[in-house]
């Protein structure tokens, strides 16, 4: 049995998996916002009650909103700031009393739709984070990708490409730059949007429900937004060339994405055609947990 781990910004999600993938239990509890000490205890609860339901499990995975600095050890690159420049991988198996193997959320969320996933299969896989963040990970024939930065996949906090005089320089972002990729296809990007034709701000599921219901600003704002996101996704199709790319968190949500991204990116990427598939994920929330499980079945570097 495998346990997975998936650390957010507002709830710890843990799952048991059997060796076939099936979820045999799973349980959440909600993040002790900024106490670093607060998540390793929290996440020590959740893997006791799993233990005394399930039987210990021997690996554990964990997935978190950053990444481990090959450089430091250290964790970087987390919108969790608590978590920032933490060993928190060796101060979690410390807690747990058994190795912990750690990667990111959007790698996490690429390994699990990738090896029994939306994208089973497929050999190149892109997986996407829209959520309050824009993450991006990288799967290579069942492997993460994860780079000798530890940032393979990272299209955040890169700038939105082609963008449009309206577009410049773009919203303040939290890693100190303007015009991020992540502050226009966020969820807040989504309100952004709507909110620069007229709307009122609002959460991008209410804005959708609008469009659907024929809001002519929530579908000019939503047109804009897919705008956004095909050209940011040309230029990861530019270069990775994925077979599939995976649309998880909220904005992910949003079901007419899938059609009008792809219907627009084939004038922003470099080629005759784009074969590329944009898909939902198979498992939406639970592929934090399953791919931080996953993490076992995949080859370490050494360290
Ligand atoms: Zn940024």
């Amino acid at each position: 049995m495998r346990l997975g781990i998936d650390i957010g910004g507002t709830k710890i999600e843990a799952a048991a998996l059997e060796a076939d993938g099936t979820i045999r239990l799973r349980r959440r509890l909600p993040t002790p916002a900024g106490d670093y000490h607060g998540i390793i205890a929290a996440v020590k609860a959740l893997v006791a009650g799993i233990d005394a339901d399930c039987g210990r499990a021997e690996s554990i995975g964990a997935g978190i909103p950053g990444t481990l600095s090959p450089a430091t050890g250290l964790v970087k690159n987390a919108n969790s700031t608590c978590l920032i420049g933490r060993p928190f991988d060796r101060d979690l198996a410390a807690a747990l009393g058994r190795p912990v193997r750690l990667a990111n959320d959007a790698n996490c969320f690429a390994l699990s739709e990738a090896i029994d996933g939306a994208a089973q299969g497929a050999r190149v896989v892109f997986g996407v984070i829209l959520g309050t963040g824009v993450g991006g990970g990288i799967v290579v024939d069942g492997r993460v990708l994860t780079g000798i930065n530890a940032i393979a996949g990272e299209w955040g906090h890169s700038p939105l490409p082609w963008p449009q005089d309206d577009e410049r320089p773009g919203a303040a972002c939290y890693c100190g730059k303007h015009g991020c990729t992540e502050t226009f296809l966020n969820g807040t990007g989504v309100s952004r949007a709507y909110e620069a034709l007229g709307g009122r701000p609002d959460e991008a599921a209410a804005i959708a429900a609008r469009a659907e219901a024929g809001d002519a600003t929530a579908l000019a704002a939503l047109a804009r937004y897919a705008d956004r996101l095909a050209r940011a996704l040309a230029t990861v199709i530019n270069l990775l060339d994925p077979e599939i790319i995976v649309l998880g968190g909220g904005v992910g949500q949003i079901q007419a994405l899938y059609r009008d991204v792809p219907a627009r990116w084939a004038a922003y990427v470099f080629s005759d055609r784009v074969a590329t598939k944009l898909v939902p994920p198979r498992w939406g929330d639970s592929s934090g947990v399953r791919g931080a499980a996953w993490l076992w079945s995949e080859p370490q570097p050494k360290p």
